[in-house]
């Protein structure tokens, strides 16, 4: 079968897209496959921390968000449940931020706007043959599913609560985390025309909690919230007010089996790979899913892109070459998965003991010095 596209890539989210101007850049013909209608969501209300490397990847594909849609974070205020804190700041790590918060529309929008000036990218509404399908449908792919890989998901038990809000008090660009009671709850600075104001919030909690926080009345919700996000007994930010809908978001952490393979034995042979969340899942309590993704799609247009160089005999959808990177995106992805659940289930736990040892571990983690430095500069990316 003649084959127009020589990567399909099914999922239009941040990582498709991302991965489609890469590939546009090494002048690969790319079919990008958007999502049903019915999948199609609204206007996300959260924003993400985006890492030095994934803002990187952003700005070679020149969409790194302009202006207010993009707030540098200078420090990073995390609170354990019994006294414990832990203090990262840009100016100690000698960096201009810490991470950068970024509007979720304005990205998708930048995204958009750039796959328009990207003529060799053709938007599909259904799959086409070519020689290499990248799936970046997300968590709930139907099409790995269809591949027959097998995704095994661990449900957390705990459901995100995003959200906007306005503040009585300017952030001064420094991001919040509350762990207590096995809840965490992220508060993350967002540029806006009062100046600093805004915060995008990321609250986990039990799945019926989170239920109970999105049907209380707006004042009532905002209640329970600044009891929940206190600094020296008092709400961090001061009053606050509910700025957005409240959207819930169920956790899981989740692996793909396998994250690359062959579709049949047809000829020319076709195959296929999977990226971003389709192919992982991590507790969003250090900001890190869509940064996985992001260094997935730069690795997997890197591997592609040796065909230039030094593997210019192997077709674009060579197995041996996914399986470079498929190797070594599962060797990145290890520690990071293992460190989001190892401290979503140490702080889950509610013996007494346990709550005083995390504490201390918190108080000695922020006096550790070169351990301190090296966790911050994995979280930047850098
Ligand atoms: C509350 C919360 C906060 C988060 N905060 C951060 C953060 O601060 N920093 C960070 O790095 N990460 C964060 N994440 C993680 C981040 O949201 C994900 O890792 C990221 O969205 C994954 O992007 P993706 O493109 O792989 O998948 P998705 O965003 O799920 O996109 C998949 C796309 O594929 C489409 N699709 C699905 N099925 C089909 C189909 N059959 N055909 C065609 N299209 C299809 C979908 O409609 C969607 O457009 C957070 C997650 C949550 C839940």
């Amino acid at each position: 079968m003649s084959q127009s596209f020589d990567v399909c890539i099914r999922g239009a989210g941040i990582v498709g897209r991302t991965l489609a101007l890469l590939l546009a850049q090494l002048r690969l013909r790319v079919g990008l496959v958007q999502a049903p209608q019915a999948l199609a969501t609204a206007q996300d209300v959260r924003a993400y921390a985006i890492n030095a490397a994934s803002r990187a990847v952003l700005e070679s594909v020149r969409c790194w968000p302009a202006g207010a849609a993009v707030t540098p974070v200078q420090r990073m205020r995390v609170f354990g449940d019994a006294g414990g804190e832990v203090n990262f700041a840009a100016e100690q790590a000698d960096k201009e931020a810490l991470t950068w918060i970024v509007d979720v529309p304005a990205l998708e929008a930048a995204l958009a706007n750039a796959l328009q000036f990207a003529p060799s990218v053709t938007v599909l509404d259904s799959p086409q043959p070519a020689a290499l399908t990248v799936v970046c449908e997300g968590k709930n792919s139907i099409t790995r599913a269809e591949f027959g890989v097998e995704f095994d998901s661990t449900p957390y038990g705990q459901t995100a609560v995003a959200a906007r809000l306005e503040c009585a008090f300017a952030h001064q660009q420094q991001a919040f985390q509350w762990f207590s009671g096995g809840d965490i709850l992220g508060l993350l600075p967002l540029s806006d025309a009062q100046g600093g104001n805004s915060v995008a919030l990321v609250w986990s909690v039990s799945d019926e909690r989170s239920q109970h926080l999105c049907k209380l009345e707006p004042e009532d919700f905002v209640k329970e919230l600044q009891s929940a996000c206190l600094l020296q007994g008092e709400p961090a930010l001061g009053a606050m007010t509910l700025r957005s809908e409240r959207v819930r978001w169920p956790l899981v952490e989740a692996l793909a089996r396998r994250w690359t393979g062959q579709i049949g034995f047809g000829n020319p042979a076709q195959t296929w790979a999977l990226a971003g969340d389709a192919a992982h899942a991590v507790h969003p309590l250090a900001g890190q899913g869509l940064n996985l993704g992001l260094a997935d799609v730069a690795e997997l247009s890197q591997v592609l892109g040796s065909r230039a160089t030094t593997d210019y005999w192997r077709s674009v959808g060579d197995l041996r070459l996914l399986r470079r990177y498929e190797r070594a995106r599962r060797a990145a992805l290890a520690p990071v998965g293992a460190v989001m659940d190892g401290l979503q289930r140490l702080f889950a736990l509610d013996e007494p003991t346990v709550q005083s040892l995390r504490n201390l571990g918190m108080k000695g983690f922020e006096r550790s010095g070169p351990v301190k430095n090296w966790v911050t500069r994995q979280a930047m990316g850098t």
